[in-house]
């Protein structure tokens, strides 16, 4: 027996295992389904992050139900499934998002305390902000006074400069009413381009197992068991009119023997969007009419279990460029790459101690869209955007392997304010089956508008005179002028950012809706809470490891109360 046990030792489940033992009043038990991170180079490796997914034993490998609004295809929905969980496999982007986002948030649950003038305050315990790995002068490229060096997790600005990143702020410049100049992409105000921050310190990935964990891991009150599958919660009794479930049953694998724990005071699930609503259904907690067509017994019967799930599209575009700047070749000739990361080694630094873009930039569709005729803006608010783009000095495209020759500029586009909702089920009770993910892509007219223009942007964006000696022709049905044709061409190549959330839905303590009350209690039960992206009630303006983490400091001060 322990005093709290953590299901999911990822992003946020570590935050919450780390402050409620650093005190040393309570003893805590993480259970982490996937392997250590120790000694996994890729996951030290800033620009070897995206070899950890997907098809990996890192990896939880699942891929998404056919996709009617996208060609009826499937693709892979990385997780990570490791000590840090996705933190340790994620792409190192690390901003909060709109602090519009933070105050929708209290105004839906009605608990001001998440707005983001309190909010804020957490960046305070949570960063430390460092010096890139090559030590350059960061003078305008963020705003020190709306960060912390204080901290626990290390993060710092590009650590390594590219060719192309003069041009980036040229045409911030050339274009700016279009594309301003955002001085600090990681604060609350996301609208424009600038300076990508990254959750890496020293050239090496920061994860919320290379910190928080790290912090407590050697204390006699923290035990961490990895290869630990939690297969369901244990019902402990009703108390309060209401079942309790203070027990969990986890496994080492689908042919070993089950083994139950128990918490004195709470049980904490953090197995993030997917893995919680999974764990809840397999323990009767969901709609009761899908739980019995898999012959699970309902205790608690809420249907908003598994759905609200929402997360960025990503669009790849990509076009042909000039010259040897760009990093195709560094990936396609395994000498340049050894020598790359035999630098790595020795110092930290260099193009691998630096992640995958040096730039981001959020952006909002013009007011007088004709979408908006039809669609209420489903932006958080008017400081808040509908698309992002996000500038790599590479090929990226998960749908169409790198070519064999030539340099390339990818200038990705994102759907930030979807109005598409997706859902997690059960595929059946057994624990072990991956659930079916459905994310429900571009369902909406909204959806596939800002898509539709966020090409259209790109295409300005790559048009304008900074790009002249540079860009060549845009690849394949980039091209695309028409609707119908861009719509197309939309359908043919989008996949995931992997922000998925919502599932397991914050909501006023009394909603007819929602699954955790505001603070973070599972409604209809007791003894459980959630900490994990799947309280996010929608998809924030940003990557969305730190709006994770802010929720994951907040939801342990309500925890230990302080
Ligand atoms: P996770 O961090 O995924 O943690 C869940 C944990 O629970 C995992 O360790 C998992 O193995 C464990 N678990 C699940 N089920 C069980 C079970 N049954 N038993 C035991 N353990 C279980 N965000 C950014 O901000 N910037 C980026 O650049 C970025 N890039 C990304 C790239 C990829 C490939 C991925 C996958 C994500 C990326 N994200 C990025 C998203 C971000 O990492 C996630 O939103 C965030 O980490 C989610 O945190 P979480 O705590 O909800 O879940």
């Amino acid at each position: 027996t322990y005093d709290y046990i953590v299901v999911g030792a990822g992003t946020a489940g570590n935050v919450i295992a780390a402050r409620l033992a650093e005190n040393g009043a309570n003893d805590v038990l993480v259970l982490e389904a996937g392997v250590s991170n120790e000694g996994v180079l890729a996951a030290q490796v800033p620009f070897m992050g995206p070899t950890l997914t997907p098809n990996t034993p890192y990896d939880w490998n699942y891929t998404v139900t056919p996709q009617t609004h996208l060609n009826g295809r499937t693709f892979p929905f990385p997780r990570g499934r490791i000590l840090g969980g996705s933190s340790s496999v994620n792409y190192l982007v690390h901003q909060y998002g709109s602090s519009a986002d933070y105050d929708r948030l209290a105004r839906i649950t009605g608990d001001p305390g998440w707005a983001w003038r309190n909010l804020r305050r957490y960046i305070d315990r949570h960063e430390k902000f460092v010096p890139p790995a090559d030590g350059h002068n960061t003078n305008g490229q963020y705003i020190p006074s709306l960060h912390s060096t204080r901290g626990i997790l290390p993060k710092s600005l590009p650590g390594f400069s590219h060719g192309i990143d003069a041009r980036v702020i040229a045409t911030t410049q050339e274009l700016s009413a279009e594309f301003p100049f955002n001085p600090d992409t990681g604060g609350g105000d996301v609208l424009g381009l600038g300076w990508v921050q990254s959750s890496i310190g020293d050239g090496t990935r920061s994860s919320s197992a290379t910190t928080y964990l790290n912090s407590v891991i050697n204390r006699r009150n923290v035990d961490v068991l990895v290869n630990a599958y939690v297969t369901k919660l244990v019902r402990t009794g009703t108390v309060g009119g209401k079942p309790s479930f203070r027990g969990v049953q986890f496994a080492n694998g689908p042919q070993s023997p089950t083994t139950n724990v128990f918490a004195r005071k709470e049980v904490i699930l953090s197995a993030g969007a997917f893995g919680t609503p999974q764990i809840l259904q397999l323990s009767g907690i969901g709609d009761r009419a899908e739980l019995t067509t898999k012959s699970i017994t309902t205790i608690v019967n809420n249907p908003s279990v598994g759905k609200n799930m929402s997360d960025h599209v990503l669009l790849p575009n990509n076009w042909r460029v000039q010259g040897t700047e760009s990093l195709d070749n560094l990936l396609r000739d395994p000498v340049a790459f050894g020598a790359a990361l035999d630098q790595w080694q020795t110092s930290k630094t260099g193009v691998l101690s630096n992640g995958v873009t040096n730039h981001l930039g959020f952006f909002r569709l013009p007011n007088n869209s004709p979408i908006f005729a039809t669609t209420p803006d489903p932006a958080s608010g008017p400081t808040a955007s509908h698309w992002e783009m996000i500038v790599s000095n590479f090929w990226i495209n998960p749908a169409v392997p790198q070519p064999a020759t030539g340099s390339y500029l990818t200038l990705i586009s994102a759907l930030i304010s979807p109005t598409s909702r997706g859902t997690l089920k059960l595929a059946s009770n057994n624990p072990f089956q991956a659930p079916l993910i459905d994310p429900n892509f571009l369902a909406t007219d909204f959806d596939r508008y800002a898509m539709r223009e966020s090409v259209r942007a790109v295409k300005r964006f790559a048009g304008a005179n900074a790009w002249s000696d540079y860009v060549i022709e845009p690849v394949g049905d980039l091209a695309a002028q028409t609707d119908e044709a861009i719509d197309a061409y939309v359908r043919s190549i989008s996949t995931t950012v992997f922000h998925p959330v919502g599932t397991a839905s914050m909501s006023p303590r009394n909603a007819a809706w929602g699954v955790v009350d505001p603070e973070l209690r599972l409604k209809g039960a007791e003894g459980v809470r959630i900490v994990d992206a799947s309280v996010w009630p929608f998809v924030p303006n940003a990557h969305t490891q730190g709006p994770v983490y802010l929720v994951a400091e907040r939801a342990a001060s309500i925890i230990r109360g302080y």
